[in-house]
């Protein structure tokens, strides 16, 4: 196993006195896009500057979803918000590796539907189920994809039994993880996160690494890009700048299509972000199920894809009483029972929004909007989510809708709206895309298949910012399989 080593963080860059570094490809964002894109280029014997904002942290350096790590990894503190009727609440990671490093690692391979259905609309030629497998197997090779070697945590077995009764199709999703034989006696094993896989062998292969250093704009004098940049060191910000041939964007949905727009790039720019909204309940059984050990829950019910989906969410204290916000009147009910409550979603596919980033403001402005028929989605599996749950033996299920009574038998689920009222929930996302789709239809798109952007020379994005719409499915593996596909592309033909 690849651990990242003090020997290697000798690779990360001091800047020059100068303030000036040139290199031959800069890519910025070291997220599954960027990090994948900065091995591969590194393993072909380019000269890469990889530039990260956050810190460059080992993956142990807070325990997982604790506070500490979403001071350090998140962020804004894991505090931003889509603004719009309906509130949304989004989370970036803001480290080296990006949102690898904080989520669950659930997997997917990206869904042969979705991709067909981005080709139809965008014009994405060569992004089929089988141009896109080679990719998808490499990547896999060295991120490894494990089931649970065990039976899951009780949240997510109570998810399963729930849905078994009603004869729903559920799955225990494998994870980027590489679990530990003596996993019941100890730490489950690693995460297969950036900072333990591509990010290593990015730095063996001799890239370069300047984290804490957060690119403002991009410009081109003289038939190169010129980034320029601010580094955080001791707490000051000194200004960078960073010249260079070749640029790959990799900042994540919401901040490529901010920093594409600060640098004047505007076409279909930040106008179709989407994402998947959450809407959430905590349901509380009449035993203890959580608390149980360190494994994470990996069950999903698919049984109403791609309309919505069902899943368990980590559930800490804290995650608890943030998941009541909406209902503090209901919390009387789980005090000193926490170890009997857990949170449950329901997340579908319709969230969308634009992205515009604000005069004197590191942070962009997020517009968020849900069409009606969106908003029943969320409704209807909310009340799938409670049927779930109370077949699996929940005594009462506290939704996330203000003014919404606990549900505790199959006769209360009449008393969930048909159409969620967007003043009276919180919805949440965590996978956010679209931001600055591909295609060969430049009508509606900002970079070609391949994720070169349009009409301009030696521009390149290879994020989530990317896919042309939702991936029903969690979103990790088509990001990564994408930006293994591009990078291959791109040094090609090179080649040529
Ligand atoms: C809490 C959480 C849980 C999740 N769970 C799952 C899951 O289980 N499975 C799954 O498939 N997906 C999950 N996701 C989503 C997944 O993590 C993201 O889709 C994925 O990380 C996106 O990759 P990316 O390369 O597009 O960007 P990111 O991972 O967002 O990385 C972008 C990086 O660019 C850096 N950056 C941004 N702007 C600049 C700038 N101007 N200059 C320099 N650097 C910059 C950021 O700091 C960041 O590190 C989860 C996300 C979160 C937040």
């Amino acid at each position: 196993m690849v651990r990242t080593t003090a020997s290697r963080l000798l690779s990360i860059l001091k800047p020059p006195i100068d303030n000036v570094i040139d290199a031959e490809i800069t890519v910025v964002g070291s997220g599954p896009g960027g990090a994948i894109t900065a091995a591969m280029l590194a393993a072909a014997d380019r000269d890469v500057l990889l530039i990260e904002e956050g810190e460059f942290l080992p993956l142990e350096s807070a325990v997982h979803f604790s506070r500490e790590e979403v001071c350090q990894k998140y962020r804004n503190g894991g505090i931003t918000v889509g603004m719009g009727k309906a509130k949304v609440g989004y989370v970036e990671g803001r480290c080296v590796g990006g949102g690898s490093e904080i989520n669950r690692g659930l997997y997917h391979r990206p869904p042969p539907e979705v991709l067909e259905g981005w080709k139809r609309e965008f014009r994405t030629d060569q992004t089929l189920a089988d141009d896109l497998m080679p990719h998808v197997a490499a990547s896999e090779q060295i991120a490894k994809i494990s089931h649970l070697p065990g039976p899951a945590p009780t949240i997510s077995e109570k998810l399963g039994d729930g849905a078994r009764r009603l004869g729903w199709h559920c799955m225990e999703v494998p994870r980027l993880f590489s679990y530990a034989p003596t996993w019941k006696s100890g730490s489950p094993g690693v995460k297969q996160s950036m900072t333990e896989t591509f990010i290593p062998r990015y730095l063996e292969a001799g890239g370069k690494m300047l984290p804490e250093t957060r690119v403002r704009r991009l410009e081109r004098h003289g038939g190169r890009w010129h980034l320029n940049a601010t580094r955080t060191e001791g707490g000051d910000r000194r200004p960078l700048e960073i010249r260079t041939k070749t640029v790959f964007v990799a900042c994540g949905a919401v901040q490529t299509a901010a920093l594409l727009r600060r640098s004047g790039l505007r076409r279909n720019v930040g106008n179709t972000l989407a994402f998947h909204p959450m809407i959430k309940a905590v349901a509380r059984f009449p035993e203890p199920v959580n608390g149980d050990g360190s494994l994470e829950p990996v069950h999903q019910v698919k049984e109403f894809d791609p309309n919505f989906s069902l899943g368990c969410s980590i559930s800490k204290p804290p995650a608890v009483a943030l998941a009541m916000m909406d209902r503090p009147e209901s919390l009387p009910e789980l005090e000193g029972q926490w170890e009997h409550a857990a949170i449950y979603y329901a997340q579908t596919t319709g969230g969308r929004g634009v992205v515009r980033p604000l005069p004197g403001f590191d942070d962009p402005l997020v517009r968020v909007r849900h069409d009606p028929v969106d908003m029943q989605n969320l409704a209807e599996g909310l009340r799938r989510l409670a049927e779930c749950l109370l077949a699996a033996g929940a005594e009462a299920i506290f939704p996330n809708v203000a003014g919404c009574p606990p549900l505790r038998s199959m006769a209360d689920l009449r008393h969930l709206p048909d159409e969620l009222p967007s003043e009276r929930v919180s919805l949440t996302t965590l996978h956010m895309f679209s931001s600055c789709p591909m295609g060969e239809a430049r009508e509606r798109t900002v970079a070609n298949s391949f994720g070169k952007v349009h009409d301009v020379d030696d521009l390149h994005l290879a994020d989530a910012s990317l896919l042309c719409g939702p991936t029903v499915v969690n979103p990790q593996g088509t990001i990564m399989a994408l930006a293994h596909r591009n990078v291959v592309h791109f040094l090609e033909s090179r080649r040529h």
